[in-house]
C-alpha cells in the first residue's frame, strides 16, 4: 500500500531540512526523486547522500517563484522521466520582523516563495498527473497556518494561504484523481529555525515547554507522512491539513 516504486516525485526545497527528509522517505519507499533548489552545490551534496544510500535521486536547479523557470522545470522532468506522480511544495522562507517594519519587497518575497510557488508548481504538474490517471500533491504549511505571531505577518499569511490553496486544488482536481493535502510541521530543527533560535532569546525553551512530546522535531519526523500522502494508502484523503508537531497545536 505504501510502495512508491515507479513513481516520480518532485520535491521543491528538497536539498536540505524537511524537504530532503521527505525526499529520502519517498525514495526509500521506491520513488525516483527530483529535488529542486537554487543552490546547486547544496543540491549536488543532497543527491550524492541519497545515491550513496542506494536511492534514486537527481537535482534540478530552479527558482520556484519564477513562472518561466517552473514551466521549464516541469518540461525537463517530463522529458527525462515521462511523468510526474508526486509533488511536494516545500520550498519556503521566513523574514522575522514586526508588520510595521516589514517592507513590501520582504512581504512579496515571503508570499512568492511560500505560496505563489505552490500554485505555480501545482498548476505546472496538473496536466501530467491527470494524464497519468492521478497524482499526489503535498503542500507544506506550518503552525503559523493556524496561529498568529507578531513577527510573522507575511509568513503566517502565506502559510494560511497554503491551507486554503490546498482545499481549493483538492476540490478542483478530485475528479482527476489527484489528492492534495497539506502538512503542518511543528518546530523542527533545520537551518530555518536555527536562525530563529539565534534571533529570539528563549524560543528553544518555550517550544520545549509547550510541546507535549517534550522535544523539538527533526526533519526525519516528516518522512512518514510524506510516504503516506504520496501513496495509495491515502487515496480517500484530500484537502486536509495534518499537523506533525509532537502535539504542539493541541496543547
Ligand atoms: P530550509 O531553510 O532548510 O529549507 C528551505 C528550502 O527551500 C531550501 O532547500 C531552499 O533551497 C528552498 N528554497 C527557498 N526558496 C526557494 C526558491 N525561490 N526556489 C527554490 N527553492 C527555494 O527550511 P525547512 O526545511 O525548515 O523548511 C521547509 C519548509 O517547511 C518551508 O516551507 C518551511 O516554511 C516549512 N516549515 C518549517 C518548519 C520548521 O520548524 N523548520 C515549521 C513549519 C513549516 P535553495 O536555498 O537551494 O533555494
Amino acid at each position: 500500500m505504501f510502495d512508491l516504486t515507479g513513481k516520480v516525485a518532485v520535491v521543491t526545497g528538497g536539498n536540505g531540512g524537511i524537504g530532503l527528509a521527505m525526499a529520502s522517505g519517498m525514495a526509500c519507499a521506491g520513488a525516483k526523486v527530483v529535488i529542486v533548489g537554487r543552490n546547486a552545490a547544496k543540491s549536488a551534496a543532497a543527491v550524492q547522500a541519497l545515491v550513496a544510500e542506494g536511492l534514486r535521486a537527481e537535482a534540478l536547479e530552479a527558482d520556484v517563484t519564477d513562472e518561466i523557470a517552473v514551466q521549464r522545470l516541469f518540461g525537463t522532468v517530463l522529458q527525462r522521466h515521462g511523468s510526474v506522480h508526486i509533488l511536494v511544495n516545500n520550498a519556503g522562507t521566513s523574514i522575522r520582523r514586526q508588520p510595521q517594519a516589514l517592507s513590501l519587497a520582504e512581504w512579496q518575497t515571503v508570499i512568492d516563495t511560500n505560496l505563489t510557488s505552490a500554485f505555480l508548481c501545482s498548476r505546472a504538474a496538473h496536466a501530467a498527473m491527470r494524464e497519468a490517471g492521478g497524482g499526489k500533491m503535498i503542500n507544506i504549511g506550518s503552525m503559523l497556518s493556524i496561529f498568529g505571531a507578531p513577527y510573522a505577518s507575511a509568513y503566517g499569511a502565506s502559510k494560511g494561504g497554503v491551507v486554503q490553496l490546498t482545499r481549493s486544488l483538492a476540490t478542483a482536481w478530485a475528479a482527476d484523481n489527484i489528492q492534495v493535502n497539506a502538512v503542518l510541521p511543528g518546530w523542527i530543527d533545520t537551518d530555518l529555525t536555527r536562525k530563529a533560535r539565534e534571533q529570539v532569546p528563549g524560543l528553544h525553551e518555550r517550544v520545549l515547554a509547550r510541546t507535549p512530546a517534550a522535544r523539538w522535531g527533526v526533519p526525519a519526523d516528516l518522512a512518514g507522512i510524506a510516504v503516506f500522502l504520496a501513496s495509495s494508502g491515502s487515496d480517500f484523503v484530500t484537502g486536509t491539513a495534518i499537523p506533525v508537531d509532537g502535539g504542539y497545536s493541541i496543547s
